[in-house]
Order: C-alpha cells, then sequence, then structure tokens
C-alpha cells in the first residue's frame, strides 16, 4: 500500500530519503484565481552539494543491480503514483492551471511512460566475435544526473527524465520550475518509499537552483527541457566542466494541409492541437499552412470550431480546453504578442480576447489570417493560444517556408496522398514528423528536436543512451 499524500503540506526537499527542510520557504500560484499556494523549499547550495554527495554515493550500489531490480522498483513507483493520482491530477491544475482532463491525460500518460521505461533495456552489443578476440560495446551509466523541468508538463516531462536515468543505472537530483514545484515534491515524496536513499531525490528552489546544478563538478550529465535562450546558458555552463547533456527546446511547429483533405475530419485534430495546454506545448500546430485552394473554407470551418469548442476557462470548469496562462510572466509575453494584432494591422479571422480585470491569466484563442511571413506571429514561439493560417501552393515551397526557421522540433502533412505527404515529410527538418497527425509521442520513440530546438533525444533506446557512456570492450582469447 503506497504512502497517501497530501497535497498542502510540503515539509522539505527530499535528500537521501527524508524530508530536509530549509531556513526560507517561497510559494507559487494558482494561475486561475492568482492566489497564493503552498510554501515550498528554497534549496541552498549546501544542500545540492548534500544531495550530490548522497546521490554519488548510492550510485555505487545503484549502478550495480540488475535490470530486474530495477524494472520491479519502477512499476512500484508507478503503482504508487497510480493509488495517489486523483491528488495529482488535482494538485496538476492547481498549479499548472491545465483543465482537470488534461491533467488526467498527463497523469496517464507518466504512468505508461514508466511502465514502458521498466521493460526498456541498453544491451551490450557485440561487434566481433572469433577465435581471437570479442569486442562488445558496452553502455555504463554516467554517474549523478540532473534533470532540470519546465513549468509546462511537470509530470510527464520530470518522469520522462526519472525512468531512463534510473533505468540505465544513473542516480537523479530532479529540479521542477520554481512556477510548478509542488506535483514534482509530491513524486519525489512518492520514491521516498520506493528506492534507496539518495537514488531519486528533488529540489525545490529558485532561479539560482538550476546554475548551481550545471556548474557543479560533482553532477556528471544535465537533461533540461525549456526554452531556448535557457538551454543556450545551460550548454555554456556544462561546458565548464564537459558535463553531458541532453536539451530538449522550444519549437515553432508547421502543419502543412494539402488540397485533398477532407476538412471536417482534420480540421478538429488540428484545431484542438494548436490551442491545446493554453498552447503552452512545445511541440504543438503554431504555424497551419493551408492549401490555397481550401484556404478560406479551411480558414471559416476552423474559426467556427474553435467558437463552438474551444472554451476559456478554470481548470475545474467543465469542457474548458483552454486554462489559464500559467504565470504573470508569460501572460506578459502573450499580451504582447496580441498587442501586434492592432500595431502590425494583422487580420484576424478569429479576435482572442485578453480577459483584463479577472482575477486569472486568462486569453481566449486567436486566429491570425495570412501575415506576412516575417512576421512576429510566424517566426517566434507565442507559447499561446495564438496561431497564424498561412497560404501556399506550391509542395516545394511550403516545405522550404515550414524549415525557414532555427527551430526544427516537430512538423505534419496532412494529405490523402500518402506518397505525396511523405515526400513531404522525408524533406522536413524536425525531430519528429507525422502524415496526417501531429504531436504523437510514446516512451519507446525517440524525441527531440533539429536545429536549435534541442540537442540528443529523450525516450527511445536512444534517448536511454543518452544517460550512459559507451565504453568498447576487447577480450583477447588469450596473450599473443
Ligand atoms: P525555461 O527555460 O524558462 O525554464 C526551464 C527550467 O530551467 C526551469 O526549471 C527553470 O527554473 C530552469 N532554469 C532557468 N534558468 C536556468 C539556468 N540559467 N540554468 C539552469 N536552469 C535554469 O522554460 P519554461 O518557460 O519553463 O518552459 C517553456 C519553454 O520550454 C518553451 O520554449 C517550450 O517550447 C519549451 N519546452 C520544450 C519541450 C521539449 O521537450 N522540447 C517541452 C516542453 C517545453
Amino acid at each position: 500500500m503506497a504512502p497517501k499524500i497530501d497535497i498542502k503540506t510540503y515539509p522539505g526537499n527530499i535528500i537521501n530519503n527524508k524530508f530536509v527542510p530549509t531556513p526560507s520557504t517561497r510559494h507559487s500560484i494558482d494561475p486561475a484565481t492568482a492566489e497564493p499556494l503552498y510554501e515550498v523549499p528554497i534549496a541552498r547550495k549546501e544542500d545540492l552539494d548534500v544531495a550530490v554527495k548522497h546521490a554519488r554515493e548510492a550510485f555505487k550500489t545503484w549502478s550495480k543491480t540488475t535490470h530486474e531490480e530495477r524494472a520491479k522498483l519502477m512499476l512500484a513507483f508507478a503503482d504508487a503514483i497510480e493509488e495517489n493520482r486523483a491528488d495529482l491530477e488535482k494538485l496538476q491544475t492547481m498549479e499548472q492551471g491545465k483543465p482537470i482532463g488534461l491533467a488526467n491525460t498527463e497523469v496517464t500518460m507518466a504512468l505508461q511512460w514508466l511502465r514502458t521505461f521498466a521493460t526498456m533495456e541498453v544491451k551490450d552489443e557485440v561487434l566481433q566475435d572469433d577465435d581471437e578476440r570479442t569486442i562488445y560495446q558496452t553502455f555504463p551509466p554516467l554517474g549523478v544526473c540532473g534533470g532540470i523541468v519546465p513549468w509546462n508538463w511537470p509530470i510527464l516531462l520530470g518522469l520522462g527524465k526519472v525512468g531512463p536515468a534510473l533505468m540505465t543505472g544513473n542516480t537523479f537530483i530532479m529540479k521542477p520550475s520554481p512556477y510548478t514545484p509542488y506535483c514534482d515534491l509530491k513524486l519525489g515524496e512518492i520514491g521516498m518509499s520506493i528506492f534507496p536513499p539518495g537514488v531519486f531525490q528533488v529540489l525545490s528552489g529558485d532561479d539560482s537552483l538550476g546554475p548551481w546544478m550545471t556548474e557543479h563538478p560533482d553532477i556528471d550529465m544535465i537533461t533540461f527541457t525549456g526554452s531556448i535562450p535557457t538551454g543556450k546558458r545551460v550548454a555554456a555552463s556544462c561546458a565548464k566542466t564537459l558535463k553531458r547533456y541532453v536539451l530538449e527546446l522550444g519549437g515553432n511547429d508547421a502543419a502543412i494541409v494539402c488540397d485533398d483533405v477532407e476538412i471536417e475530419k482534420c480540421l478538429p485534430k488540428i484545431a484542438t492541437l494548436a490551442f491545446l495546454n493554453s498552447g503552452q506545448i512545445c511541440m504543438l500546430a503554431k504555424r497551419i499552412y493551408v492549401h490555397e485552394k481550401i484556404y478560406d473554407q479551411f480558414r471559416d470551418a476552423m474559426v467556427e470550431f474553435t467558437k463552438n469548442n474551444i472554451k476559456t476557462g478554470g481548470g475545474f470548469e467543465p469542457d474548458v480546453v483552454v486554462g489559464p496562462v500559467q504565470n504573470s510572466m508569460q501572460f506578459e509575453l502573450v499580451k504582447d504578442m496580441y498587442s501586434q494584432i492592432e500595431k502590425c494591422g494583422w487580420k484576424v479571422a478569429l479576435e482572442g480576447k485578453v480577459r483584463e480585470g479577472s482575477k486569472g491569466y486568462y486569453i481566449e484563442p486567436a486566429i491570425i489570417d495570412n501575415p506576412p511571413e516575417d512576421s512576429r506571429i510566424v517566426v517566434e514561439e507565442p507559447f499561446g493560444p495564438i496561431v497564424p493560417l498561412l497560404k501556399w501552393s506550391d509542395d516545394e515551397d511550403v516545405v522550404d517556408r515550414a524549415n525557414s526557421l532555427r527551430t526544427g522540433l516537430g512538423a505534419s502533412v496532412w494529405s490523402k496522398d500518402l506518397v505525396r505527404a511523405e515526400k513531404m515529410a522525408r524533406n522536413l527538418s524536425a525531430g519528429s514528423v507525422w502524415v496526417n497527425s501531429h504531436f504523437d509521442v510514446a516512451p519507446n520513440v525517440p524525441f527531440g528536436g533539429h536545429k536549435e530546438s534541442g540537442i540528443g533525444m529523450e525516450w527511445g533506446i536512444e534517448g536511454f543512451k543518452h544517460f550512459t557512456n559507451t565504453r568498447s570492450l576487447w577480450v583477447w582469447k588469450k596473450i599473443f
């Protein structure tokens, strides 16, 4: 029977399977009401040092455990999370703002991820085996890994790092975003009753904690998900100690809609995947290129669909798709993008509204009608519920336009003609490309970005390998 969490209390950081309080605490804000949530620790440098020391000590034994032992604990961890899922989902909506149904989806995905990770193993490869020698490629763990998590999907993106790190034999210290520390601290608390001390620790802190982790000489690897500018700072900081790092960064995905689609079939998915989580997902349809032959019809249908189906409101209200924007900093950024509509004279197909005067950070969806290709709404990731529709007429040209940015996280092509769609898809420079879909992800499929959208991959066996070194092992069968 897993311990029952209490979402109102945060007695300390999770260090060596104990709650370790800190002299000062902080809280974040419920974005639906702008009211303060619960007090959480602010880790000091010495707290991080202690956690790293325990992680390094724990690594000595954890790295020697078998796949079966790790898998058993990973499955027990998933079961314990599942027993607490109703509380975690509620807490996720309170801290992140996402609708409760989406919080439920996030936990369902996280459980599927952990349970799949438990079945995955990076096995030694035999590169050569003859009378004289056997040459293996082996994959020992790196050591102590640090995970830096963003505020948009704290449970899935946090556990998406914990699982592979632990399954490959590393110990792990997780740092949630200061905007969303609550669920991640509770995951650490649940882990206390499952993993040996020092194997999985969670530290909540302020803006100093991330840089302390990336600079720390006894952390061997950083797995980071967040924005491109921060990713560059993480890479520069890791360079000082030549730490390994994986960066999962921002995107500005193109969805290319061909002239032969049945609009009523593809539109609900495309429109939903433009506004889900209030546009605060790295891999949504953020530039929708619609063939000129169906542009007007598609635009009008998207406006109708959005008006009727994409309701804005608090995460606990029924049928809401667009919850509040997660924090005041992001609210100001998205408001600034909305202010460009008038300033730049963009045509609006659906005029989104900033709900000024309401207590939470609410912004209703906006659809921009064929703005210039170099406008901010096309070249910047808005990370809010605002999306441009763009006209195109030539297959090669639209692929060039989709590829023209420095980002390359995801991209999609929608068409009945699979040969044409696959040809376009194979020319799209992005880490995930879909035909007739967008945003599909799975724990056994590598996920990451091209160009400035990231370095390295998460998930899949390739993602697992990023938590390992390669060791070439030459075994001569006798001394010649
Ligand atoms: P962010 O870069 O502001 O913060 C991410 C994390 O980094 C937080 O935990 C933050 O505290 C920490 N951090 C901030 N400065 C740091 C520093 N100098 N050193 C180390 N850590 C530091 O990102 P965010 O606003 O939380 O997330 C939104 C961004 O993340 C968007 O651009 C989105 O596209 C991207 N994102 C990418 C993926 C992906 O997998 N590719 C997934 C989700 C979000």
